[in-house]
């Protein structure tokens, strides 16, 4: 598949552009263009356009603003020192997109169209790719409804979107351990529903356990699974890990309730590379803070695409708090950080072809 590229100018000055990718924060900013393709119901996917970033033309009765009929990914575009951008295996994030699709009755979308409307962007946007540090293009692939209908079913019109922010920290105060509030009542998703798929809704209906988190002066929500309010699930939008005193990598494992993160599995796959035991099972809430208070438990760290690896050095709740370690930034958490980031920056050798060249 070939996008159309281009033929719009710039909407940012040069100026501008360099102001901006000089503290870019997070999701603040948008390039210039998108990637657009449609879907409409007997005919399939229409071919790929590059389009001035800009507002949206919807109707009031578009489907998606009533019904939620949404899906998303997020990847990031990294600058290599020779100048080249690279993405971090999109394949899984396409993969994932065509699950979350199924999921939510929408179009399947293929891999090859995925990647392409990643290259189609990067390539109209490559003076957006921050060079340095830890900066990164972020990219926002959206599917969603687009049927003036108000009746309840798959929508016949769906839109597919790429759009791009650059990127700096996730969290406003940098790479610095989170303390994590377990949320007494809410849960994120239930068995049978759509958890395991990267969906809008999930995320409004985890805004509440967030704010209530924030309330208690925490900076995330952690979320149990909803049948026995017993099982660790996951924070908002980031799988997490914990770090035993025998090398054993702990992760809950999916159940379906679970977002299967892109970087979850990589640290799976990259532990015993750093003699570590990689271990996928559920995790009792309150196993763990006995095994947090008795010092079993040496680090426990958060992990997603747009924070990367982060450390958690707290977790609070009704009953109590845990403070893990010394509550600080944990040798094994800030070490897998920097081999993910290494990766990802081209500083050490792809041995597993994960990278893939965009620019
Ligand atoms: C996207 C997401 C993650 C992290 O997935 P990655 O592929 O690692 O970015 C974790 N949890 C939720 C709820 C998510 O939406």
């Amino acid at each position: 598949m070939t996008y159309t590229p281009p033929t719009a100018p710039r909407r940012t000055s040069d100026e501008r552009r360099a102001e901006i990718l000089a503290a870019p924060g997070f999701g603040n900013h948008f390039t210039d263009y998108m990637a657009h393709q449609r879907w409409t119901v007997g005919e399939g996917w229409s071919s790929g356009e590059v389009l001035p970033y800009g507002p949206l033309n919807i109707e009031p009765a578009s489907a998606v603003l009533h019904y939620a009929q949404e899906i998303f990914e997020g990847l990031k575009a990294f600058r290599h020192a020779d100048g080249s951008v690279w993405t971090f295996r999109p394949d899984m994030n396409a993969l994932r997109f065509q699950r979350s699709a199924e999921r939510l009755a929408l179009p399947p979308l293929s891999t090859e169209d995925f990647i392409a409307s990643l290259e189609a962007v990067v390539q109209a946007d490559e003076p957006w790719v921050p060079g340095g540090g830890e900066k990164s293009l972020y990219l926002r692939p959206f599917m969603f409804a687009n049927e003036n209908f108000l009746g309840v079913r798959a929508s016949h019109t769906v839109d597919f979107y790429t759009i791009a922010s650059p990127a700096g920290d996730y969290f406003p105060r940098g790479v610095q351990p989170l303390t994590v509030w377990i949320s007494p009542d809410y849960a994120r998703a239930g068995r049978g529903g759509t958890g395991f798929a990267k969906c809008g809704g999930n995320y409004a209906s985890s805004l509440e356990g967030k704010n209530s988190a924030v309330g208690q002066g925490a900076d995330e929500v952690m979320f149990l699974d909803s049948e026995t309010h017993t099982f660790i699930d996951e924070l908002s939008g980031m799988n997490v890990f914990v770090l035993h005193s025998d090398g054993r990598l702990v992760t809950p494992q999916l159940t379906g309730s679970i977002l299967p993160g892109v970087t979850r599995d990589s640290i799976l796959e990259l532990a015993p590379d750093h003699g570590l035991t990689p271990v996928e099972e559920r995790i009792d809430i309150h196993r763990l803070a006995e095994d947090i208070a008795s010092g079993e438990v040496l680090e426990m760290f958060a992990a997603g695409t747009a924070a990367v690896i982060n450390p958690i050095g707290k977790l609070a709740s009704e009953q109590g708090e845990w403070t893990i370690g010394d509550g600080g930034s944990g040798e094994t958490t800030m070490a897998l950080r920097r081999i993910l980031t290494d990766l990802q920056y081209g500083r050490i050798a792809d041995d597993r072809g994960w990278m893939h060249r965009l620019v």
